[in-house]
């Protein structure tokens, strides 16, 4: 059995008070909820503030990136350890939109993986097409070099920690969501791809949909037998959309 995860990434919105205050409001409206995972990814900035304001409740905060390397001359980065040293139990690996901007690699992915898991963070690996590639009908070829040379090498202690996000770029921030049947038609792919690397773990391996899931979306999603949860943009933002998510079975 997966327990749901429900991830907010807020990309580079919010001030350390809005945030503070969206994390504050959201905490009274979910109290109740047990059944489900809930994450809150904001700017590095927040971080610590986040961490401290979540604090026993049922909040976790995560990055949205890191950097491989454990300290140095680095110019801007930060580390695994500083992210845990802030509070944070998660990091998003490889979203789309640091593959798209960034320069990030399957490579560096693999790297930054790594390094989540040395630190003890749960790394959140993020794979998709573009449109074209779906258009071109390699979506499947695409999403299996991603997995592969992503998360590779791991031992299976590591690999029983990953959580996978398929986002297909098309659906990310556009107001396209993947149909239920499309999304879990890739998310299947994903376990069988992940149980040829590491045998049985890839059941227990928690696979997040994300790409502009909304409260009018998120139930027929997570109704899919291989969607675990969700990994969300600009729905997470206010707390009365992020608490209809988190609370998509009720
Ligand atoms: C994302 O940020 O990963 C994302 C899926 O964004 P949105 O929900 O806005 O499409």
């Amino acid at each position: 059995m997966r327990r749901p995860l429900m991830a907010g990434n807020w990309k580079m919105h919010k001030t350390i008070a809005e945030a503070v205050a969206m994390v504050n409001e959201l905490k009274g409206k979910i109290a109740d909820v047990k059944d489900v995972d809930v994450l809150i990814c904001p700017t590095f900035t927040s971080l610590y503030s986040l961490s401290n304001e979540a604090k026993g409740s049922n909040i976790k905060i995560g990055a949205q990136n890191l950097f491989w390397e454990p300290k140095g001359a680095f110019t801007g980065e930060i580390s695994a350890n500083m992210i845990v040293d802030a509070g944070c139990s998660y990091v998003i690996i490889g979203h789309s939109e640091r593959r798209q901007y960034f320069g990030e690699t399957d490579e560096t992915v693999n790297k930054k993986t790594k390094a989540a898991l040395n630190a003890g963070l749960i790394p959140i690996v993020c794979v998709g097409e573009t449109l074209n590639e779906r258009e071109m009908n390699v979506t499947f070829k695409v999403i299996e070099k991603q997995v592969r040379d992503g998360i590779k090498g791991l031992t299976s202690d590591e690999a029983s920690k990953i959580v996978i996000a398929y986002e297909p770029v098309w659906a990310i921030g556009t107001g396209k969501t993947a149909s239920p049947e499309q999304a879990q038609e890739v998310h299947e792919f994903i376990r069988k791809v992940y149980s040829e690397m590491y045998g049985s773990i890839s059941e227990g391996t928690r696979i997040l949909y994300g790409g502009s899931v909304k409260p009018d979306n998120v139930a027929e999603l997570m109704k899919k037998t291989d969607i675990d949860g969700g990994l969300v943009g600009g729905a997470s933002l206010e707390a009365s959309s992020f608490e209809k998510l988190v609370k998509f079975s009720k």
